[in-house]
């Protein structure tokens, strides 16, 4: 995989330089690029000699002269620009081995690269990890890294990753507090498996690393109808357990999904820190929630809008207690529908995983002017669903208009949209 150029900033020196969407950078100053981490550690430079191949198969060598921090504004479509290092792993719980087939492509790779986990916060298991690896991230001081610990237990690692390395790769975690690098800690807490006392063995491990650990984050495994295994979820009973064992432990956050199966409320924003395994849905109720608190409400709008929600279920907790303020705003109604996932099983309830007709389903008897869906619903900078078919075909089906909300995070879109309706 070159290191093909997808954008070029406006106003930047690559855009100035000329350089366009498909030329490929072949070296930085005679050296050829991995990545990202060595295009981001070349570029710091005052000079530089860049040879560029254009999309007509010329060779352009262009020399730069720029501040030493100064970014060239150029986005690559790939931050590795060799080989994505595939998963070596048959993880008993692995998502993307249940899949059925025809869905995006990008849901069927199996990527454990540590230059991912470093650049884009993808987590790895350490099972494909060498000494060549190791050698660049103490030489480059790389970290922090999203390790998918799951359990300190070797024997217990080798079976829940199908993979005979899983168990000695914990070595790793050793190296990485020998050489202080830093990385956060995934646990998908797997009944039956790496729950009740081989959590508390894994937490009171993971506290034995002192600062090498940053988070530690515990997630529900996610079961769909397509699996095979009889794997168990996480129950109610097994959502108070494991948050009364984790609360023994600092920087260890479940995620949301614990604190809703065992009906406790979400934690205060204090709970989470810096939210740092927000991705994996530890803290974003809580955030939405604290946004919304921090806004500025109409107290009217001049015409009667009818708002429904679209959410999933993880989401609906936190939108019922935001639509019940909004439903305050004179001229304003608004209603949360939890799209029930007749394609996964009820079980799975996050917005990415949403297909277009269990959406129909939910919206297109909704008596509304708009329905609101967050844009993780969405294949990014497209109007695709996770089946393929397109928020036009979800409008022409449904006969509703949609909003698409950015940031999955906020609602200041949708109050900005009332505030411009007040
Ligand atoms: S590490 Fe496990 S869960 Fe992740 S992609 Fe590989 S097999 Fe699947």
């Amino acid at each position: 995989m070159p290191a093909k150029v997808s954008e070029v900033l406006k106003g930047s020196i690559a855009e100035e330089l000329e350089i366009q969407p498909g030329d490929e950078i072949l070296s930085i100053d005679d050296t050829q690029m991995l990545d990202m981490i060595d295009y981001n550690f070349m570029c710091k430079s005052d000079f530089l000699t860049i040879e560029v191949k254009k999309t007509d198969g010329e060779i352009e060598v262009i020399e730069i002269e720029k501040d030493f921090d100064e970014d060239l504004g150029i986005v690559f479509e790939s931050a590795v620009f060799d080989r994505v290092k595939p998963c070596l792993n048959k993880c008993i719980f692995c998502f993307v081995d249940q899949q059925p087939k025809g869905l995006r492509e990008t849901l069927y790779v199996k990527d454990d690269d540590y230059r991912l986990s470093y650049l884009q916060g993808t987590y790895i298991t350490l099972t494909n990890l060498k000494e060549e690896d190791k050698e660049r991230i103490k030489r480059m001081h790389l970290g922090p890294f999203y390790v998918s610990v799951h359990t300190t237990n070797p024997d217990l690692r080798v079976k829940m990753l199908r993979n005979p390395n899983a168990g000695k790769a914990l070595d790793n975690l050793k190296w990485f507090r020998k050489n202080k690098i830093p990385f956060h800690a995934q646990i998908v807490l797997c009944p039956g498996y790496n729950d009740g006392a081989e959590l508390e063995r894994t937490l009171s491990d993971l506290s034995e690393l002192k600062n090498t650990v940053l988070s530690v984050a515990i997630v529900p495994v996610g079961i769909t109808q397509f699996r095979k295994e009889g794997l168990q979820q996480v129950d109610k009973k097994c959502a108070v357990e494991t948050l009364d064992i984790a609360s023994k432990y600092k920087k260890v956050c479940c995620s949301d999904e614990f604190f809703l199966l065992a009906e406790r409320e979400i934690p205060p924003t204090k709970y989470y820190g810096n939210f740092c395994q927000l991705e994996d849905g530890v803290g974003a109720l809580r955030m939405l929630l604290d946004d919304f608190k921090s806004s500025a409400l109409p107290k009217s709008i001049k015409k009667h809008l009818k708002m429904s929600f679209a959410a999933s279920y993880a989401a609906k907790y936190a939108i019922e207690k935001i639509a019940k303020d909004l439903n305050k705003i004179k001229n304003l109604t608004v209603t949360v529908n939890p799209v029930k996932s007749n394609y996964w099983g009820q079980d799975i309830t996050v917005a990415g995983l949403i297909t277009t007709d269990d959406l129909i389903n939910t919206v297109k008897d909704l008596d509304t002017d708009m329905v609101i869906i967050p844009t993780v619903m969405l294949k990014p900078y497209s109007e695709d669903f996770l089946d393929g078919k397109t928020l036009t075909y979800v409008k022409e089906q449904t006969g509703k208009d949609f909003f698409v909300v950015k940031d999955i995070y906020s609602m200041k879109e949708i109050v900005d949209y009332l505030w411009s309706k007040a």
